[in-house]
This record gives C-alpha cells, structure tokens and sequence, in this order.
C-alpha cells in the first residue's frame, strides 16, 4: 500500500505514520527526519538545508526531491510506503507522480489529518523528540516515564529548533499557502480521505486504519 499523510504540521504526521507503518509493515519515509540526519551529520544536503529548516521555510524542492528519488530506489519501498512531510506542494506532488510513474506505480490512498489551530500550537509548543530514534512524545499529552529520556531506546529528547512560537507561526503561514491546495489537487483524483486528528493518537489510528481497510 502507497500511502501520503498530509495536513499541518502538529496534526500527527509522524506520530501516526510511525505506528501506521508498523502496523502495515509498509516503509515510513519521512522527509523532515531525513533533513534532520543529514543536518546532525554535516552533509552537503544538511548544510543546504539547515537555513531554511530553522526559519520554518521550506527545503527548496530539487534538493528534496532528489532525497526522494533516492529513497524510492531502495529495496524496502516495494513491500509498500507512507510519506510523512512529502510532498509540500503541487511541484512536489507533480514530481512525485512522474518518480512513481516511471516505476509504473502510483499512490493509493492520501489520508489528510485534519486539526484545528489551537490544538497544532499546543502540541508544537510542547514537543519533545528522540535524538536517536525519532520518537515523539509531548511534555503534557504524551509525558516520556522518565523525564527528558526515550521510552523506547532510553537516549536524550530534545525540543526541535523550529518548534518556537515564532518558527511555529511561519510553518503554519508556509503550510496555508504551500501545502494546503495539495487537498484540492488529491481530491480531483479521487484519493483524499480526510480525518479529524484533534482527539489522542490512538483514536485517530483507529480512524485511520477503518478508513483503510474498507477499501480492501
Ligand atoms: P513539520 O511537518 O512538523 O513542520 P517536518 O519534520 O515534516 O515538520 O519538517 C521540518 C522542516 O523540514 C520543514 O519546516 C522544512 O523546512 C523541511 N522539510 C521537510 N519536508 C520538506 C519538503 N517535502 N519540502 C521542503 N522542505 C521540507
Ligand atoms: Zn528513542
């Protein structure tokens, strides 16, 4: 199953495709995780990208884009994929289309996690992240059993740069104006399925995967 999350960021994009991809045993692709690699290893695609990360902007797409293409050339992309922060915006979807094309394959499903203003700010402003793995958790909704340390691998969490009230608001602008109209462009094609994610992330995994497999 091919599968792309979309929706603002703090909807639960990484939260969610983190558990949906073990669920499915499919691959999770997330782009900002990835960027975050190769900024914490000094890469050129790091260097490039850092500047842009933490003023909140967008990563420019030929250097994102040909992150992807790579990824999409590993072996474990055939057993299936979620994409979590790919694409951004309809350059980016375009492109994605003619990587997939090419591979004679196409996207399934583009599952949008709905959530309101209020909510993405207060799950932002509290956001706690795993320097080894990436897991996520959130100083009051989701609290790590020991502070500051990884439930699942015991390394450090840290509060991610751009997770400022001011960055926040930037993401938020460049989502509006970037991402949004990704909505409209996977509806025409008649894969959209939107979902409410303001509720805890098990009820909007439940919602997730019901959606899902209705189809099957
Ligand atoms: P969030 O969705 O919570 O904002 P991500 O971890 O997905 O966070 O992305 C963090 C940052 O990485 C973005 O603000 C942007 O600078 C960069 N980035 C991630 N994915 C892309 C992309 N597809 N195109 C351009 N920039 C990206
Ligand atoms: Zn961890």
């Amino acid at each position: 199953m091919k599968i792309i999350l979309l929706g603002p960021p703090g909807a639960g994009k990484g939260t969610q495709a983190k558990t949906l991809a073990s669920k499915l045993n499919v691959a999770h692709i997330a782009t900002g995780d990835l960027l975050r690699q190769n900024v914490a290893k000094d890469t050129d695609l790091g260097k490039q990208a850092k500047d842009f990360m933490n003023k909140g902007a967008l990563v420019p797409d030929e250097l994102v884009t040909q992150m992807i293409s790579l990824r999409m050339q590993e072996a474990d992309i055939e057993k299936g994929f979620i994409l979590d922060g790919y694409p951004r915006n309809i350059n980016q979807a375009e492109s994605l289309d003619k990587i997939l094309k090419d591979r004679g394959s196409e996207i399934d499903s583009v599952i949008y996690l709905d959530a309101s203003e209020p909510v993405i700010i207060q799950r932002l402003t509290g956001r706690l992240v795993c320097s080894q793995c990436g897991a996520n958790f959130h100083i009051k909704n989701m609290p790590p059993k020991v502070a500051m340390v990884c439930d699942n691998c015991q390394a450090k969490l840290f509060q991610r740069t751009d997770d400022r009230a001011e960055t926040i608001k930037k993401r938020l602008e460049v989502y509006l104006q970037e991402s949004h109209p990704l909505i409209e462009y996977y509806k025409k094609k008649g894969k959209l399925k939107r979902v409410s994610s303001d509720e805890d992330a098990g009820i909007v995994l439940d919602k997730m995967l019901k959606l899902l497999n209705r189809e099957q």
